[in-house]
């Protein structure tokens, strides 16, 4: 450590897997002080909440956190969804199918882009995970319970930050565990849905294949993840002309899309259809010929509008002929 930093004075550590934006908050809040007082203070007035920050790290406020912290410059840019780079999206775009996007007008946010576990949010720490803004990410496995991706009273989405809007004197009023909106305790019991096995497997699957890099079927982690959700979008489409892999999946996996209404486009559309998708990849390489056999699935279904088609996905469709 560099003695003749200046360390900001109520620093404090991030907790592992935290988010910046999560992260930030606590900081301003050990600071006395509010995020956009913080900001002018310390961060040259940079603004923080109008625009997708943990989304596009600003290599000024990376240079500002390694000037008046101990976190090295690595822990600094895990803090940053671009951290994903390279496991979960590989370009730039694909940033945006994997990621959950917030919406972002003004200091509001129009989309549920972070979701969050009721069960993490009842421990003693408080904060936010950065793998709660990934679109695969469907439960905790350490609760085993579902994630929930917007006050269940009031349905707003969650905006920590907003907690302080109004507040002259204190930072915080309220812990960050509550709707901003509605001021509901987002980790009440009856809001913990348990997750069940098939989740369960999946979300285990999902979490090994981030943190490893690679699985069973490619040694690219991202190559995974981009048909993961090619194949969802898939799976959800409202086209009438290639709704091939959609009937497949809903024939195969009946009760999965049991109630779900495919009109919506809420959690419960997302959480199956990336499930189907899931399973789909799955059957890959020992019984894949025969799902696309049984619903007489081409090549073409599957890799329509995909601008790069990883090469482990074509070896599993030319093996399964
Ligand atoms: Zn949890
Ligand atoms: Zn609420």
């Amino acid at each position: 450590m560099n003695i003749d930093k200046l360390i900001w004075p109520g620093y404090i550590a991030p907790e592992k897997n935290e988010i910046f934006s999560s992260w930030f908050i606590r900081l301003c809040c050990e600071h006395k002080i509010k995020s956009h007082s913080f900001s002018k203070y310390y961060l040259n007035n940079i603004p923080i909440w109008n625009r997708d920050i943990d989304l596009y790290c600003p290599e000024f406020l990376v240079q500002k956190i390694k000037e008046h912290t101990i976190l090295s410059d690595i822990q600094i840019r895990d803090l940053f969804l671009n951290s994903y780079q390279d496991l979960l999206f590989n370009k730039n775009k694909d940033r945006l199918f994997t990621i959950n996007q917030l919406g972002v007008i003004h200091r509001k946010r129009k989309l549920n882009g972070l979701r969050y576990c009721p069960g993490c949010l009842g421990e003693e720490k408080i904060f936010f995970r950065k793998n709660w803004r990934l679109s695969t990410s469907l439960i905790c496995t350490k609760c085993k319970l579902m994630l929930l991706d917007c006050c269940p009273t009031c349905r707003s989405p969650i905006c920590f930050y907003r907690l302080e809007t109004g507040n002259k004197s204190s930072l915080l009023e309220f812990p960050l565990n509550k709707c901003w909106n509605c001021k509901t305790n987002l980790h009440l019991e009856h809001f913990k849905i348990p997750a069940n096995n098939l989740l369960l497997e999946y979300q285990t699957y999902i979490d090994n294949t981030l943190n490893n890099g690679y699985n069973d079927k490619t040694q690219y982690s991202f190559q995974y993840f981009y048909m993961l959700i090619s194949l969802q979008k898939k799976i959800i489409t409202k086209s009438h002309g290639w709704s091939r892999i959609k009937n497949a999946a809903i024939s195969e996996f009946g009760s999965i899309f049991y109630n779900i209404d495919f009109e919506s486009k809420d959690l419960s559309l997302l959480t199956n259809s990336l499930l189907a998708s899931y399973l789909i990849l799955q059957k890959s390489p020992l019984s894949f010929s025969t799902f696309c056999a049984d619903y007489n699935l081409r090549s073409s279904d599957f890799t329509k509008d995909l601008d790069n088609i990883p090469f482990w996905f074509i070896k599993t469709f030319r093996n399964s002929y």
